[in-house]
């Protein structure tokens, strides 16, 4: 038998990493199980956020928005760029060196709080045993009094489309591409199908996205969804609703794909093709037959509000857990649960945690929406303020989108924040902070906001909850 701790944690992405450091902050003696091998074939720790996730997607969303700006928007600026093009391997290379820095920061940040860093593959062996494999398939048995499972997700695979390295590709082989394809072709118009459609959309491709359902994000305010998909079509995303993938073929260096939409069978031809159509807990084999924690047919574990399994003792967090795949939902669960175990109280408020989507312009919210509310039978009374009024916005190039907050008629009650707007995912966080607050409209309301900036589109959406905008004309309301 080897060490004995406090904690295990198994998985190093921002669930279970967070976890760890925070546990190692609350004096407990703290071990973190990751078996990810890096490009350099070495075990690498930060998960799908840092190695495939977040952070190389948002590398490729910020470089390719500003070779957009540079080769269409400086010129309204007076700026006289010249010929501009992008070196795609150069894009990818820098991704590569955010990726290594952060990871290797991670290892770092272990050392300095004490966190011990196992290598291997984990698995939960009883309530208070983590058996771990190395490379080398030798098995060691730790002991530890409390285990964190937070093992993450992968990318939901689908028949019609099967994957064939750099041709068929999930969202980790989109971030890899080394030119830009002539054709791609998307499959989901989710989040990742935005964002990397987008990436590659500014750097030159025709993008067609083949979504199932038809309507256009339908987790998203109404509006703000509208307004987004006018936005991502005038930038030339073609994303066609209602089109049900029903089979693919390679064909030497291309791929043509079935669907079915209202006209009947179609198909298109493309140069790469990405399929992200959700992604699935990562949690087969993590824990031992008969340890007794309960898992859905879908493989995600069963946790309670404080990310307690059904075994005492044994907590799961992140993406293996109900609730959005988000690193930031990961990571606040992770300090949650090692502030339990530490003896602390703690809950997570899960109605404030926000959402961005990293478009330009970005869509970000926090809350619920106009249509969640009257689904819920709440009567609202809605407050929005478009950017083309916004003095910052005009001096900034980017007049799109708008801001709304929806509140509770009869409480004035924050329920919501939407925005689509460039930068929108900064100022969601004061949409967190109102709602974390319990604010009402009125306080966002008779809050000095600094001027001039993006967020005064939030002040007066809050001040045209009550009709009272100073910036544009307000409707009538109702007496
Ligand atoms: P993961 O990050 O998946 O980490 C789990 C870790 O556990 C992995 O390192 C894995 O190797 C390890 N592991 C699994 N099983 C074992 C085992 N048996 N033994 C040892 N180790 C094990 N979210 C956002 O909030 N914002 C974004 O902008 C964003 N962009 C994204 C872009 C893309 C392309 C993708 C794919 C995802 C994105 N996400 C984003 C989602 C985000 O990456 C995940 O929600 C987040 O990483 C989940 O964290 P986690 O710790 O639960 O799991
Ligand atoms: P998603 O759930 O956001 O979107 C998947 C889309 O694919 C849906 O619109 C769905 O209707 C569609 N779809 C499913 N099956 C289909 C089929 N057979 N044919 C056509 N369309 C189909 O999933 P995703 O975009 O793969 O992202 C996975 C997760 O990663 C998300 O849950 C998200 O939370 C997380 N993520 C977050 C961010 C961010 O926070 N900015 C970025 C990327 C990923």
């Amino acid at each position: 038998m080897a060490d004995k701790f406090d904690v295990i944690v198994i998985g190093a992405g921002p669930g279970g990493y967070v976890a760890a450091i925070r546990a190692a902050q609350m004096g407990l003696k703290t071990a973190c199980v990751e078996k990810w091998i890096g490009k350099e074939g070495k075990v690498v720790h930060g998960g799908t956020c840092l190695n495939v996730g977040c952070i190389p997607s948002k590398a490729l969303l910020e470089a390719s928005h500003k070779f957009v700006e540079a080769k269409h928007d400086f010129d309204d600026l007076g700026i006289q760029a010249g010929d501009v093009s992008m070196d795609v391997k150069k894009m990818m290379a820098r991704k590569d060196k955010i990726v290594k820095n952060l990871t290797g920061g991670i290892s770092g940040l272990f050392k300095a709080n004490g966190v011990t860093a196992i290598e291997g593959t984990g698995k939960v062996a009883s309530a208070k045993q983590v058996e771990v494999t190395d490379q080398d398939g030798k098995a060691t048995t730790y002991e530890a009094d409390s285990i964190v499972v937070a093992a993450g997700s992968v990318p939901v695979e689908i028949p019609p489309t099967p994957l064939q390295e750099g041709l068929v590709v999930d969202s980790t082989g989109a971030l890899e591409f080394q030119e830009t394809p002539k054709r791609l072709g998307v499959i989901g118009a989710g989040i990742i199908g935005l964002e990397l459609g987008s990436v590659w959309n500014r750097l030159g491709s025709e993008v067609t996205v083949l979504e199932a359902m038809d309507n256009f994000l339908p987790m998203v305010d109404g509006a703000v969804a509208k307004e987004t998909q006018k936005l991502l079509k005038k930038q030339g995303l073609d994303i066609k609703l209602n089109a049900r993938v029903t089979g693919s073929e390679v064909k030497g260096e291309e791929v043509v794909v079935k669907y079915a939409d209202a006209d009947g069978d179609q198909e298109m031809t493309f140069d790469k093709l990405i399929v992200c159509v959700g992604r699935k807990p990562y949690t087969k084999g993590v824990i031992a037959d008969g340890v007794g924690v309960d898992t859905d047919e879908r493989g995600f574990i069963h946790v309670d509000d404080q990310c307690r399994t059904s075994v005492p003792g044994v907590y799961a967090i992140g993406d293996c857990v109900r609730g959005p795949m988000l690193a930031h939902k990961a990571s606040e669960e992770g300090i949650m649960v090692a502030d339990i175990i530490a003896g602390h109280k703690a809950e997570m408020n899960y109605d404030a945690i926000p959402n961005v989507i990293y478009t330009f312009p970005e869509v970000a919210w926090v809350g619920m929406t106009e249509q969640d509310a009257k689904a819920a039978g709440i009567e609202v009374k809605v407050g929005a303020f478009p950017f083309a009024a916004s003095g910052r916005a005009m001096a900034n190039n980017a007049t799109e989108g708008m801001a709304r907050i929806i509140a509770d008629a009869e409480t004035d009650r924050v329920l919501g924040v939407h925005i689509v707007g460039q930068h929108a995912g900064e100022m969601i966080a004061q949409g967190v902070i109102a709602l974390e607050f319990g604010s009402s409209a009125e306080d966002l309301a008779l809050t000095c906001y600094a001027h001039p900036t993006m967020s005064e589109a939030v002040h007066e959406a809050a001040l045209a909850v009550e009709g009272h905008a100073i910036h544009m004309a307000n409707r009538k309301k109702k007496k």
